[in-house]
């Protein structure tokens, strides 16, 4: 389930118990004078996490940004060169299982490679809308419907950024945790240029998605064509043309472990 970004995380009606609750769940280490009778080990965000019937360690990191924030959600042990999916949040794809667009599917691919492997970060933000937030992301639903416009001319329509989002605190919260070198599970030009400008050293793995609704594969055809995506050509058979400038390298991998060229879109 989604949650509230660190900055919107407060108590209603907080008296002073909820007041020193509310200490514990903004500060990251927890000081344990606020919290009498357990120390600091009692206090880490990191404990048992299960999903479709396995279990991994997770570590919860809060990413602190007032636009581009969020968490990040360090399971297992990591590699030299983890698995990370940058995601932005999509309550529509992430909790209501929409099929209007690729997020849900992306996010439970991630975290299923993550899960076979032991280890990777979920880097999950709080970007609604492509930064817009969900209201005026319904009104571009809307202004699609009502002037047959792709996600991104109902957003330019509206007046608003077409991608607001930023990676840089992603970037600097993956570099503060001591990752360096990451496979990236993406295809999303903008998220790879962006770790990359930071010093980090990518991969990326393509994740390849099927939407089976007319609207959700516009809606992947819109990304590729406008903002330049990564989408594999055997999910996008609608745009070949639109897809062929995402050609793989010649380097023969399993469908989500070909490595792509970088910095494709600009
Ligand atoms: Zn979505």
């Amino acid at each position: 389930m989604p949650c509230p970004t660190p900055s919107t995380q407060r108590i209603p009606d907080a008296d002073t118990v909820s007041e020193e609750r509310l200490t514990i769940i903004d500060a990251i280490p927890v000081p344990p004078s606020v919290a009498p009778g357990l120390g600091a080990d009692d206090l880490q965000p990191e404990h048992q996490f299960s999903r479709r019937g396995a279990q991994l360690r997770v570590r919860v990191h809060p990413i602190e940004d007032p636009d581009n924030g969020g968490y990040l959600l360090v399971f297992g042990d990591l590699g030299p060169a983890p698995l990370v999916r940058v995601h932005s949040r999509c309550l529509y794809g992430d909790a209501l299982g929409s099929d209007d667009c690729d997020c849900g599917p992306e996010l439970a691919l991630s975290m299923d490679l993550i899960q076979a492997e032991g280890a990777g970060v979920l880097a999950y933000l709080e970007q609604e809308g492509r930064g817009a937030g969900l209201v005026l992301k319904a009104i571009g639903y809307r202004t699609s419907e009502r002037y047959d416009l792709d996600t991104f001319d109902s957003y330019a329509k509206l007046g608003l950024d077409p991608d607001a989002r930023r990676y840089e605190p992603v970037a600097k919260a993956l570099l503060d945790i001591g990752v360096h070198r990451l496979r990236l599970l993406t295809n999303n030009p903008d998220k790879l240029q962006a770790l990359a400008e930071a010093g980090i050293e990518v991969e990326v793995l393509p994740l390849a998605v099927r939407l089976s609704t007319e609207r959700g594969q516009r809606y992947l055809d819109a990304k590729v064509r406008r903002r330049g995506h990564m989408i594999p050509r055997d999910v996008g058979p609608w745009a070949p043309e639109y897809t062929a400038r995402a050609e793989p390298v010649a380097e023969e991998r399993p469908r989500t472990r070909r490595r792509w060229l970088f910095g494709r879109r600009r």
